[in-house]
């Protein structure tokens, strides 16, 4: 995959999780090729943040102060792109919560649910309101945001681990099902980044020797390309090179 930055000019992409992080810089770097950015997340502020730098390069955004719990808010927001724009082209599903670490038969109920909630219940309805967009532009691109540790069953991040992988599989199912059409759908390993949630999950690392959120989302942009043809795949951003899944006969 050439990793040049795409022209999105006057392509329409949503952006959740875009208050701060990898999300933000993702918002940001889509306004820079061209694209309008629906950008939302919870924290007015961030997203103000967000809105200003884009306005700054003379960008377009729109934000959407949202919490991804508010599941009926998703599909609210699904009618309301249809309305207003006809079409989506390019869905990042980015947003995410860590949960607490710790042995899996010790996580509250609470924390379960509402982990399941933000990480995978808010993905499945975003791609549920989002696909008919996606299919109505000439060159549809989702992303989903994953992480190593769906693969890796790592000791104590039982919870968000599992949502990571049944990410994967909604994604690669979403791909085998729209194959045959224009839209791409990727999964994304963005590898440790210094961001908030790595801060939390790891409070004693040297931040400094970690790729920005900058850095990475610049790795991931180019998924977005209208000229992208993989479809189904897991883009691993610290190797930077597509991760192929054993595909069922
Ligand atoms: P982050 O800095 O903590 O940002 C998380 C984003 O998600 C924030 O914008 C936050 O916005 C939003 N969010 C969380 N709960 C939400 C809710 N209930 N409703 C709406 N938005 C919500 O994390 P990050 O490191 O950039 O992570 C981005 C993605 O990459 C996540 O899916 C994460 O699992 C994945 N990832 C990150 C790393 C890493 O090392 N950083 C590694 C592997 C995978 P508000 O709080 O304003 O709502």
């Amino acid at each position: 995959m050439s990793l040049a930055k795409p022209d999105l000019s006057g392509r329409l992409a949503l952006v959740t999780g875009a208050s701060r992080g990898i999300g933000y810089q993702f918002a940001l770097q889509l306004a820079e090729a061209g694209a309008e950015v629906i950008a939302v997340a919870r924290t007015v502020g961030g997203l103000e943040e967000l809105d200003d730098s884009i306005k700054e390069k003379g960008g377009k955004c729109t934000l959407v102060p949202l919490d991804l719990k508010d599941l009926e808010g998703i599909d609210r927001l699904g009618g309301v792109i249809a309305e207003r724009w006809g079409k989506l082209d390019i869905l990042m599903a980015n947003a995410g919560v860590l949960g607490t670490i710790s042995p899996v038969g010790h996580v509250k109920a609470k924390t379960f649910d509402e982990l399941m909630t933000v990480n995978l219940n808010s993905v499945w309805r975003l791609i549920r309101t989002t696909d008919p967009l996606l299919r109505q532009s000439d060159a549809g691109r989702a992303i989903l945001m994953s992480s190593s540790v769906a693969h890796s069953a790592r000791a104590y991040w039982g919870p968000y681990a599992a949502s990571k992988a049944a990410i994967e599989i909604l994604g690669r199912t979403w791909a085998a099902e729209t194959e045959k059409t224009p839209l791409r759908v990727n999964n994304v390993n963005p590898g440790a980044t210094r961001t908030h949630m790595r801060a939390q999950a790891m409070p004693g690392e040297k931040a400094e020797s970690l790729p920005t959120a900058q850095e990475t989302a610049s790795k991931i942009i180019p998924l977005t390309s209208p000229e992208l043809t993989q479809t189904g795949m897991l883009w691993d951003v610290p190797t930077q090179s597509w991760q192929n899944y054993h595909l069922p006969s």
